[in-house]
């Protein structure tokens, strides 16, 4: 007997090649099968007349064959024709066919038994007319029985799902596959909500929703099946999220903090501006929460170039006086070097020491060993590195403070795992991509809000055009000629792609021999030596380069506010988000600042960045249209960061749904904890499943 947690190579029709292809879609098992859900549905309930067929139009039209022929059209290529009528008219339905005359079989043998004389045929197809002739260019067909009682066709006659395929899977089969287990298994499907529940908001059976959201009656039946099955994951989503939250909650923290000024004051003395109204009104705010006796869970928004860093630095050495230890996460390599050499310069002079941790470095076995045993030792009190951090052989002494730069990147369930590297520590995230509120309450669930609201003062706005690079190259010169610098950027998708890069790499040098021989040109890339990297960053900010070609590890930590034109290479290939970073490195001084956006944006998503590009400026705006282009499961990269995809749910379509999710959550869990009521039992053990071993919720309760 199959269970929903049988193997799908075990149904009727699937070896191991198949198998095979359904495992690059996610599916190994029945219930995979019955939780992977359509992309969409065409109505194929009413049949076009096909007297009524339009030109250029797609239609389902059901008829009887009247008779067929093949007919080869050259070497290569032959077409089945089948004519059709239906009492309106008649219409010939054409298959096209690649056949050489030497093949062995018959690659209409299937067609010509489905299509004999007589025959009842549903057939789907863009009609045509051509040579006076009305005709149907055939995608799918089905065959029809008006005589035998409950045989009803699949493919037609409904409304019929439509799935995200995979090469090598039709749609035609994985729709009938699907009808079969739909059939044999919805019943097995787990119901997460009690009765209770299910009555109180209306919902069909979990059962129900199943065979609905894969094959509806109506349009309303897949919706109800959809608002259903979204309710769960959020369900699910929430509870997780309501368990860590009253874990975290029921710890007292250990560190206490009184502001002493003995490294704060000396920092601030150093700095060679003063902090605005909004960054002092943010420090007092995170202070406030630090100083309470549980732990701080504040997010940090602000705009690229706000100035959260210095911000986030005042909290560190509060940590750091009062004799604990602080980390910095940030979610790539090259930003946590970056973030390293910045916060170092900064607390030049400042008896604090600090220790980069990725894990490139984890490959020099010797120096990474020395660093774990000062961290361990406490010797170190600042770690700044990736998730590197967060493996098990790093052993903090007293670590009170994470600060996690890019939150949308570094998922809300990496920062519960994070959290078990110490007890209750005060964890603060930045984030430059602000969140629309709903969805940040969903997802960042009791986090604290802090916001900086204003730029330094003297920021000039950036004009941002798209232009041929001749164009841009010319303003280079035109800045540099009057004592201003530039940067030319080469965005790499990854840092680590060395084919990628060497491109890069000879474009710049080409550029450096070329266009702007006169001048003197720094190059900078990710796989330099940290030591050279320096230097070249160093020259620059000195102003011994007018000109610095680099690719996206300037996205962080170079500040030269005489920098004032940025050409970004091959733009359209890059999100929003990183442009916006990108952009963010001019503008800093008094001087009018240009961003030159290059490159052919071909897709109609790359020529609407492009727009946002140039006639914005303003982060929040940004985001929303970053969100709305790409949608809120690769903006949030929710499926990296160890949050299941959302299959049903829709983070903003569902704000009802959700915020409904979200108080029942809450009401399960300060009921039942540990979720073992028998009511609670199927969401206990679909919870495991979700997310076992994922946040500690192995062991709920
Ligand atoms: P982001 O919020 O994007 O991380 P940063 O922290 O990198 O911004 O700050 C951007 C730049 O602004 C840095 O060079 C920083 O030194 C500078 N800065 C920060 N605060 C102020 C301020 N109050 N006045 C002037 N410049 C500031
Ligand atoms: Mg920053």
């Amino acid at each position: 007997m199959q269970t929903p947690d049988t193997s799908v190579q075990y149904l009727k029709g699937i070896g191991p090649h198949r198998a095979k292809l359904l495992s690059r879609m996610g599916i190994g098992t029945i219930h995979d099968l019955l939780g992977y859900f359509p992309r969409e549905y065409e109505d194929r309930r009413y049949p076009a007349k096909i007297a009524t067929l339009i030109p250029g139009h797609k239609a389902v039209i059901l008829g009887k064959v009247e008779a067929s022929e093949t007919i080869r059209l050259n070497a290569s290529l032959s077409v089945f024709k089948a004519a059709i009528t239906d009492g309106t008219g008649i219409v010939f339905a054409l298959f096209y066919r690649k056949a050489s005359p030497y093949a062995r079989h018959d690659v209409f043998a299937t067609l010509k038994e489905d299509f004999k004389q007589g025959n009842y045929v549903f057939v789907y197809g863009q009609a045509e007319i051509n040579f006076g002739e009305k005709q149907l260019r055939a995608e799918e067909y089905e065959r029809h029985f008006p005589d035998r009682q409950n045989h009803e066709a699949i493919h037609f006659g409904h409304i019929v799902p439509v799935y995200p395929l995979t090469e090598g899977v039709q749609q035609k089969w994985f729709r009938k596959l699907m009808r079969d287990v739909v059939d044999n298994y919805s019943g097995a499907w787990a119901d997460i909500l009690s009765e209770e529940v299910v009555n109180r908001y209306g919902f069909p059976a979990a059962a129900e929703a199943i065979v609905h959201i894969h094959f509806p009656g109506n349009p309303e039946a897949a919706e109800r099946a959809r608002q259903r099955l979204a309710f769960d994951e959020f369900l699910l989503l929430e509870t997780a999220l309501e368990i860590v939250r009253t874990k975290n909650k029921s710890v007292a923290k250990p560190q206490r903090y009184s502001i002493q000024r003995r490294l704060l004051t000396p920092f601030k003395e150093r700095l060679s501006f003063s902090f605005t109204h909004a960054q002092k009104r943010v420090i007092n705010e995170i202070f406030a929460s630090m100083e309470q006796p549980e732990p701080m869970n504040r997010l940090l928004m602000g705009d690229v170039g706000s100035g959260k860093t210095v911000v986030a630095l005042s909290a560190i050495l509060l940590a750091i006086e009062n004799g604990y230890q602080a980390a910095m996460l940030a979610p790539t390599e090259i930003l946590a070097e970056q973030h390293f050499l910045n916060l170092s310069r900064m607390l030049d002079g400042i008896p604090v020491v600090s220790a980069l941790l990725t894990g490139r470095l984890s490959a020099r076995k010797k120096d990474k060993q020395e660093i774990l045993k000062n961290i361990a030792a406490g010797s170190v009190n600042l770690v700044v590195g990736t998730h590197a951090i967060l493996e098990k052989d790093v052993q903090f002494k007293n670590l009170a403070l994470i600060v996690i730069d890019e939150q949308h990147r570094f998922g809300v369930l990496q920062r519960a795992s994070l959290q078990q590297k110490t007890t209750a520590p005060d964890v603060l995230v930045m984030t430059a991509t602000p969140i629309p509120r709903t969805l940040a309450l969903t997802l960042y669930g009791d986090l604290d809000v802090s916001v900086i609201d204003s730029l330094p003062a003297g920021r000039k706005p950036v004009t941002t055009i798209h232009c041929p690079a001749s164009y841009a190259y010319e303003l280079v010169k035109k800045e540099i000629t009057k004592g201003r610098q530039a940067y030319i950027v080469y965005p790499l998708v990854e840092e680590s792609d060395k084919l990628e890069l060497k491109a890069a790499v000879k474009e710049a040098g080409e550029l450096s021999k070329g266009t702007f021989k006169e001048f003197h040109v720094g190059l900078l890339h990710g796989q330099l030596p940290q030591i050279r990297k320096e230097r070249v960053m160093a020259d620059f900010r000195a102003g011994s380069y007018d000109l610095l070609i680099s690719t996206t590890v300037i996205e962080v930590g170079i500040d030269v506010p005489n920098a004032t034109v940025m050409v970004i290479e091959h733009a359209d290939r890059f999100g929003l988000a990183t442009l916006h970073q990108l952009r963010g490195r001019i503008g800093r001084g008094t001087d009018h600042s240009f961003c030159a956006l290059l490159g052919n944006p071909r897709s109609e998503d790359a020529r609407k960045r492009f727009e946002i590009m140039t006639k914005t400026h303003d982060g929040f705006i940004i985001a929303e249209e970053d969100l709305a282009l790409r949608g809120p499961g690769e903006f949030f990269g929710t499926a990296q960061h160890g949050m299941p995809p959302l299959k049903a749910g829709n983070l903003i379509k569902d704000t009802q749904i959700i915020a409904r999710a979200k108080a029942l959550a809450h009401e399960i869990i300060s009921e039942d904890s540990s979720l073992l009521q028998p009511a609670h039992v199927p969401l206990r053990s679909e919870l495991l499943r979700f997310y076992s071993g994922r946040f500690g919720l192995s062991k709920i309760g």
